[in-house]
């Protein structure tokens, strides 16, 4: 019988649920239990695909091709359960199968209604992830406790338990203890309030998880536990890291929070050990580094934290395997048309350009990549990097002037990205998304082969434009290599300059597989190009 942990925030948003929950995932798989997570988004969107990343943050791309949430980037990075399109569901989502159902002619002419139509769906879609191979399925639920919007998934959570039985079932809720400066106090009342608005709707907590900036004294957790009608054990602290997000797995095995959700569900099966050595060792990596170095992304969004949250992510995975500290500059690309490459970028050891849409900052990218390409910067190309490594690479060293993505100008004269089906002979996908994981094939002997290891790979991509293959010769004729293609050799997927250090770009997006024990290949080798450049740079000056 799989068992369900359920995960709902309260008080504020942004407490940071998602860790949590991919943390406690980690924690389980740790002690010898399959686990599958998943996420519920109470808003209406279908999928986060369409949204901005303003708004949104990134949207990240699954093997199956869905669009989904961050938070499942999380899940992907602390655990090793295969995520697909049925772990991440928007209230868009539940509204629309049920509708089509209801068009269907599937109500017999009932009224179709939140309670129990909606509700309904809401938990098949949560039972459809248990399973004879899955011991755990943890459900987050996106929103906070009080919004209307997650009423309906809230609902579905209580009737779930009766459904599959209360002892098979664990509901663990995530709340802030803010710090009062003036009264130099932690407050326990936002968590009553937000545990009481839990009962209102008839869920009983098992586990408070409480965010905190300083740790909550026996007293406090006794008052808490009182309050919310839970035992003190259950009252988990989770401090704030200053240092790591990778402390928070070892922060919560420290309060025992592994142990209380084993006993909590009799999980049997689980491992009395837990072994959290990989962790620590990692976190004792990044508190001693060998090398320092900085790294320039530049990108559209780069004032928002949450919009290339995988790409900061692998930068960091990146680091620990090459031992170095690395900071990460955000640099809008709109600046450096204003300022120039040179003033802001001087610094780095490395320039990264991130995937996108939209035309603005373009020039900007076209600009820092020009810049590394001459001074022989370690340069990252993904996605649009990549087609910006292109365009860049056409107009200065081809000397094709006015090259340029078709989709930003649909009148240039060398159309060196385009749709695939502006190409001469090759129509199979049009303006629609590549999206999912593709295989590629690598060629002996590039920087792409060196660096995985291994001539057969497969990444996710989430794109429109293509290179245009009608321009490939004359780009291999001016010292760009295609080390990376669709196994026919039809679509590029790899583009290297060997005469550089590390000038390498990817159409597809690596930042999608890179976890902190097993940094992906490109970005530990771009880092380890940096590396080698601030070397090189030392010793000669
Ligand atoms: N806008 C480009 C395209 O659609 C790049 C997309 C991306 O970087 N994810 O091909």
């Amino acid at each position: 019988m799989t068992k369900h942990i359920f995960v709902t925030g309260g008080v504020v948003s942004s407490l940071g649920k998602g860790l949590t929950s991919a943390s406690i995932g980690m924690l389980l798989e740790q002690r010898g239990l399959r686990v599958r997570m998943q996420k519920l988004d109470p808003y209406i969107n279908v999928d986060p695909g369409t949204m901005s990343p303003y708004q949104h943050g990134e949207v990240y791309v699954l093997d199956d091709g869905s669009e989904t949430d961050l938070d499942l980037g999380h899940y992907e990075r602390f655990t090793s359960g295969v995520l697909t399109r049925d772990c991440n569901y928007t209230t868009g989502q539940i509204y629309q199968s049920v509708i089509d159902k209801e068009r269907n002619g599937h109500f017999l002419g009932k009224t179709v209604q939140v309670i129990p139509h909606i509700t309904n769906e809401i938990k098949s879609v949560i039972k459809r992830m248990g399973g004879d191979d899955v011991d755990v399925v943890i459900t987050e639920i996106g929103g906070t406790v009080g919004d209307i919007e997650s009423l309906p998934f809230l609902e579905a959570i209580r009737q779930f338990s009766i459904d599959v039985g209360k002892e098979n079932c664990l509901y663990l809720h995530l709340t802030l203890v803010p710090y009062l400066k003036a009264a130099d106090e932690l407050k326990t009342k936002p968590t009553q309030h937000s545990v009481g608005q839990l009962r209102e709707i008839g869920i009983q907590p098992d586990i408070l998880v409480c965010r905190c900036e300083h740790s909550i004294s026996q007293e406090d957790k006794e008052k808490i536990a009182l309050f919310c009608n839970v035992s003190t054990e259950a009252v988990i602290e989770e401090k704030d890291k200053d240092f790591s997000i990778y402390e928070v797995p070892l922060s919560l095995v420290d309060n025992k929070i592994d142990e209380l959700i084993v006993d909590k569900l009799g999980l049997s099966s689980a491992s009395t050990e837990l072994d959290i050595t990989p962790w620590t060792n990692l976190i004792h990596r990044l508190r001693n580094p060998r090398h320092e170095i900085s790294i320039a992304v530049v990108g559209k969004y780069a004032e928002h934290k949450d919009a290339y949250k995988s790409i900061y992510e692998s930068i960091d995975h990146a680091g620990i395997a090459n031992e170095t500290q690395i900071r990460i500059g955000r640099i809008q690309s709109a600046d450096i048309e204003r300022e120039g490459a040179e003033k802001l970028l001087s610094g780095y050891q490395g320039i990264l350009i991130p995937g996108g849409f939209g035309d603005r900052g373009i020039e900007g990218k076209v600009e820092s990549i020009k810049y590394a390409r001459e001074r022989g910067i370690p340069f990252f190309g993904i996605c649009l990097g990549m087609q910006c490594a292109v365009i860049e690479y056409g107009r200065h060293v081809l000397g094709l002037t006015g090259a340029h993505s078709s989709e930003f100008n649909k009148d240039t004269p060398h159309p060196v990205i385009c749709l695939l089906d502006e190409q001469q002979n090759i129509t199979q996908m049009g303006g629609t998304m590549r999206l999912g994981s593709q295989p590629a094939k690598l060629m002996a002997d590039s920087k792409a082969e060196a660096a995985y290891g291994q001539q057969s790979i497969e990444e996710r991509h989430r794109h429109r434009y293509e290179f245009n293959n009608e321009y490939r010769t004359q780009f291999e004729d001016g010292g760009m290599v295609f080390s990376g293609t669709r196994p026919d050799g039809g679509l590029v997927e790899i583009i290297e300059v060997p005469t550089h250090p590390w000038f390498l770009a990817v159409q597809f997006h690596p930042e999608f597989k890179s976890k902190p024990l097993q940094a992906h290949p490109l970005f530990s080798g771009f880092v380890g190009a940096a590396v080698q450049l601030k070397q090189n740079k030392n010793q000669s000056g």
